[in-house]
């Protein structure tokens, strides 16, 4: 179809296809809606199946790639992987419960994700009851009822550092036949595997240091590959019973797999936050270099955490790295090879000092992403914790001097002196 035996219209869609099959070392870019089916057979197939690439909500040979890579740095049976971290929360939680369940979080989570709970998710008549007290594994258990269908809480939070007892609150989880379902985003698999220690399931913002160049949003749910049918299948009859027509129940088909496979083929592609192949390709690129980034950034923030610490202007520091954090002897025994990078301190001058620090920064960028290359800035009490009551605020450590840094891979003393620049003149005001 490349000759002018056909029209101009017709060369122009179809002269490049049937590209063959070079090896590309690097995974390929495929950037295509749909595949091509080698004959009726196939097709039949692939519908009836599940099996190969037919279209690209459904699944992608780029996209599948990133998956496997992701699912083996997290120690995970398998990975789905989606558009933005809100979307592998969303599809995570929509995969363990329906209308009439309940799920317990920890308060100390992401704010996207607290108004998914509170606000979208309890429209579809999935109720949430936070703990605080994360740490208690006696909390987490009185907040469970007949109906919960998931623990849901964060290896490494924000804004406080509070480290989450993974083992202790998976048993909890194990006991009544439920998921503990882990964002590790801010710890990274490179620090920490939450699966490792009993957890089910572990979503990520892929946005954060998955990528780490901050070009592209994406989020993955990874998943043990341990579900029970007859431990559990009580609290998920959609993976045990039969489906529509006499269709093999999920778990018939996939065993242990068959919540993550029920996350891929029902909850993922209906709900839509289909990846591109393009962000895939961009995520795996950046998740080659995960460990050589967080090992770096890790050590940049403990510097910069210990040189804060050190400074009359700054009255707290809360780095779950620096010995008086209250977590850091858990820190020790969760995290391997640094204690992260993302933290907050809080300034003496308050709320004016908060501001001419971000207005005053020129290394940190003043912005509201972390786990970047970059190191960032960003002021947590007028904006991502804005709508939090003060109360609620200074329960989850964020006073009106409270500066959340996410430190990137700078040279460090680049970081400091920028940072000595701005406190210097904050030092005098407060003396
Ligand atoms: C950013 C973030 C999310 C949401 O991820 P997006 O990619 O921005 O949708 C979820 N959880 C945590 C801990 C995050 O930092």
């Amino acid at each position: 179809m490349t000759d002018d035996t056909t029209g101009f219209a017709t060369r122009a869609v179809h002269a490049a296809r049937n590209q063959g099959a070079a090896s590309s070392r690097a995974t390929p870019i495929y950037l295509t809606a749909g595949f091509e089916f080698d004959d009726f057979d196939h097709a039949a197939d692939h519908f009836g199946t599940g099996a190969g690439f037919g279209y690209s909500r459904t699944g992608n040979p780029t996209v599948s790639a990133v998956e496997r890579q992701l699912a083996a740095l997290e120690s995970a049976a398998d990975a789905v992987l989606v558009a933005s971290g809100q979307a592998a929360v969303v599809t995570a939680l929509l995969t363990v419960a329906g209308a009439g369940d309940h799920i317990v979080a920890s308060t100390h989570i992401y704010e996207g994700t607290r108004g998914l709970l509170l606000d979208n998710l309890a429209r579809l008549g999935i109720e949430t009851t936070f703990i605080d007290e994360i740490a208690d594994p006696a909390a987490w258990q009185a907040a469970i009822r007949p109906t919960t269908r998931a623990l849901f809480a964060e290896s490494i939070a924000n804004a406080r550092n509070d480290i989450l007892d993974i083992a202790a609150v998976s048993a909890v989880a194990d006991e009544f036949a439920i998921p503990l379902i882990v964002d590790n985003t801010l710890a990274t698999p490179f620090l920490l595997r939450p699966i490792e220690h009993g957890a089910a399931m572990v979503v990520h913002s892929a946005s954060k240091f998955l990528a780490g160049h901050g070009s592209v949003l994406g989020g993955v749910i990874l998943d043990d590959g341990r579900f029970d049918a007859d431990k559990a299948g009580h609290n998920a009859p959609h993976l045990v019973l039969p489906g529509r027509g006499g269709f093999p129940s999920v778990f018939a088909r996939h065993g242990g797999n068959a919540r993550i496979a029920y996350a891929r083929e029902s909850v993922a592609p209906r709900f839509g936050a289909s990846p591109s192949p393009l962000n895939a390709f961009l995520i795996g690129q950046g998740a080659e270099t995960l460990g050589l980034r967080v090992e770096r950034q890790s050590r940049n923030a403990l510097e910069v955490a210990r040189w804060l610490a050190a400074q009359d202007a700054v009255e707290s520091v809360d780095h779950v790295g620096l010995e008086t954090h209250p977590d850091h002897a858990l820190a020790q025994r969760y995290l391997h090879g640094g204690y992260g990078s993302i933290f907050t301190f809080t300034l003496r001058g308050g709320l004016d000092a908060a501001r001419d620090f971000v207005e005053s920064v020129e290394v940190f960028t003043h912005m509201t992403h972390i786990g970047d290359v970059r190191s960032l800035v960003l002021h947590p009490a007028t904006t991502s914790h804005s709508h939090r009551t003060p109360e609620e605020r200074d329960i989850l450590g964020v006073q009106p001097g409270t500066l959340r840094l996410s430190v990137g891979i700078e040279d460090v003393s680049d970081l400091i002196a920028d940072l000595a620049r701005v406190l210097e003149p904050a030092r005098e005001a407060v003396a």
